[in-house]
């Protein structure tokens, strides 16, 4: 008992972690990547597979936008909107056009949001996605603006609404102009629901602050990814703030679907078919009506 042969087989591995005396040298530049949270070596080709989840510990890495595009859509479905919409200074932000270059030159990308039209699994939708590599996923002007002129053609075109979150919030360095994007994501989107379509909501890892606040919480169903922090500020601001110890699990996925945030906690394989789903399932009552 205790060995590592025993503990192999209760993470069920399908191959050995690299143990004791290999050298982060022995292993081939780009071949293996270390798990962030239970280090094992992971081979970069299983870790593609198995969607950037950890095959050990179940941890969920990080993506970028244009990944969860290729994990979420039909292939070769995106068609991109207000790609060249550029966030300005408004409030001379010392540092902040530095900021946005590098997250541009990071990414890809000229914003933190990138929206467009597209279809899962032939049905379609209007869809966009935030970026954690462009500036945390941060709201100013310009991924408020893209949102609304989304969500404006979901409801001319009728079309369902599917939003992927992750963000640290509101965009301070834009301040006022970030806060505003609260009311008008709010805004826009209480007139999808008016219209009766459906908005689903897909919370990742992090999804704090104004957008947390505003159009990431609205949707008709929230579904939230395994592991992943949900909430407003974050646990040690809070702590300090209140001057108490917080409940164990505070702000994740799991302790928010318990308190009744949330709809249900999704691993990622199971994003996909489950979109299919409720989309297909609410076609299907929109017929009926
Ligand atoms: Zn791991």
């Amino acid at each position: 008992m205790g060995s590592i042969v025993d503990k192999l087989k209760e993470r069920n591995d399908p191959k050995p972690v690299l143990q004791g005396k290999i050298r982060p040298s022995d292993i081939p530049a780009g071949l293996f990547i270390a798990c962030e949270k239970c280090h094992a070596a992971i081979h970069q080709k299983v870790l593609d597979e198995n969607l950037r989840v950890c095959p050990h510990c179940q941890h969920h890495f990080r993506l970028s936008a244009r990944e969860r595009i290729a994990m979420t859509l039909d292939v070769d479905s995106f068609q991109e909107m207000d790609a060249d919409l550029m966030s300005t200074n408004p409030l001379n932000m010392p540092e902040y056009a530095d900021k946005l270059d590098k997250s541009r030159a990071l990414t890809g990308n000229n914003e933190a949001l990138i929206s467009g039209l597209g279809t899962i699994n032939a049905i379609r939708v209007a869809f966009a996605v935030l970026d954690p590599f462009f500036m945390m996923g941060s709201m100013g002007s310009v991924v408020g603006e893209k949102l609304a002129r989304l969500v404006e053609i979901a409801i001319a075109k009728l079309l369902p609404l599917v939003i992927i979150a992750a963000s640290g919030g509101a965009r301070m360095q834009e301040g006022i102009y970030s806060l505003m994007q609260m009311a008008k994501t709010a805004a826009v989107i209480k007139r999808h629901s008016d219209a009766g379509l459906l908005f689903i909501s897909i919370m990742t890892d992090p999804t704090t602050g104004g957008v947390a606040a505003s159009f990431a919480t609205l949707g008709d169903i929230l579904l939230v990814e395994q592991g992943a922090l949900i909430g407003f500020a974050g646990p040690r601001v809070i702590k300090q703030t209140i001057q108490q110890d917080l409940p164990e699990g505070f702000q994740t996925a799991e302790f928010q679907l318990l308190h009744g945030q949330i709809d249900l906690v999704v691993k990622r394989k199971q994003i996909r078919p489950l979109l299919t789903q409720l989309l297909l399932l609410h076609q299907q009552v929109l017929t009926r009506e």
